[in-house]
């Protein structure tokens, strides 16, 4: 998550299974906790130094992206470089796709943004208060490793399901930090009207609240919300009523602050479903760490967005244009 600005306006996997409890053992298996704190113990980590965009450490996260998305069988977009999309020099998307089978043209696009703002040298906002031990690496394992680790399981599941009859694509941005510039340069390439939605995935590993639910930011600029709520329901298996919530900032900027944004602009229904507070007390903090997250929460959310998306991979549900943003 972008930090707010004022002046910014702006395997195959066989699985012989009834439909809806074979996808429940298959979601079970992929979002299991273990793969999930695999995943951000990586690119949370020390040696990655905060993952700030154009460094050394940033494009290590961008190759272990890349692999992760080969291991799930992700084929390519023309005109990349294999998974890679140059932003500008040593600045990279991470892309990765499943073909639709009847309706290639129509795009849904799970994101989330992979850089972080990495040391108290590179951070513009460094944090002058309270890391106990003297720690200057944010290490952004919630912001926005949680997210990645969304995504990359995403794929798994999709392609293990080889069931989409519309295009998914799988992005790691680039760039968020520094002003959503990954997800802007990407939403100039793809013409908005073949964007069916845009599900891009924030800081979902942690809540200071008892028992917190996912939300939407912008929820009421589309339809999509409701959407995900009814697949959810039809599909999941724990039966929780409107699972997905609104967002708690309707009328604050998580909407704005992060890589739906450029795509939003375009009228692409697009949204972020996050977790996490704005006043969360490690957001851009060096005590982001792998270890203070919720994996059997993330796990719960993960399957949310798996079950939910269903109507739309299948090419059952669009969700309405975003017309007009206040
Ligand atoms: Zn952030």
């Amino acid at each position: 998550m972008r930090l707010f600005i004022k002046s910014f306006i702006s395997i195959q996997l066989l699985f012989s299974f009834d439909p809806v409890k074979g996808q429940s053992s298959l979601a079970d298996y992929i979002f299991h906790h273990d793969s999930l704190r695999y995943i951000i113990e990586v690119l949370a980590s020390d040696s990655l130094l905060g993952r700030f965009a154009g460094t050394a450490e940033n494009h290590k996260a961008a190759l272990f992206i890349a692999d992760e998305f080969k291991k799930a069988g992700l084929g390519h977009v023309a005109g990349n470089n294999g998974y890679f999309q140059e932003v500008k020099p040593a600045w990279f998307n991470v892309i990765g796709a499943i073909k639709g089978k009847s309706k290639p043209r129509q795009l849904i696009i799970f994101s989330a943004h992979y850089d972080h703002v990495g040391t108290d040298s590179t951070n513009p906002f460094p944090h002058d208060k309270f890391a106990a031990d003297n720690d200057q690496i944010y290490n952004g394992a919630n912001d926005n490793a949680s997210g990645v680790a969304a995504v990359i399981c995403l794929a798994k599941y999709f392609k293990a399901l080889n069931n989409n009859e519309r295009t998914i694509l799988f992005i790691a941005f680039t760039g968020e930090e520094l002003g959503l510039l990954g997800s802007q340069f990407l939403a100039n390439v793809f013409e908005p009207d073949s964007i069916v939605t845009v599900i891009n995935i924030e800081m979902i590993g942690r809540s200071e609240f008892k028992n917190p639910r996912p939300y939407i930011t912008g929820y009421e600029y589309s339809d999509l919300k409701k959407i995900l709520n009814r697949n959810y329901e039809a599909f999941g298996d724990s039966f929780e009523k409107e699972f997905f919530k609104g967002d708690p900032d309707f009328k604050g900027s998580l909407f704005i602050r992060s890589d739906n944004y450029p795509f939003a602009l375009k009228g692409v229904p697009a949204h972020s479903i996050m977790l996490t507070s704005p006043a969360d007390k490690y957001y851009h903090h060096p005590d982001d760490e792998a270890s203070t997250l919720d994996y059997q929460k993330m796990k719960k959310i993960i399957r949310g967005i798996a079950f939910g998306t269903t109507g739309l991979v299948k090419g059952n549900d669009t969700p309405t244009r975003i017309k007009k943003i206040y």
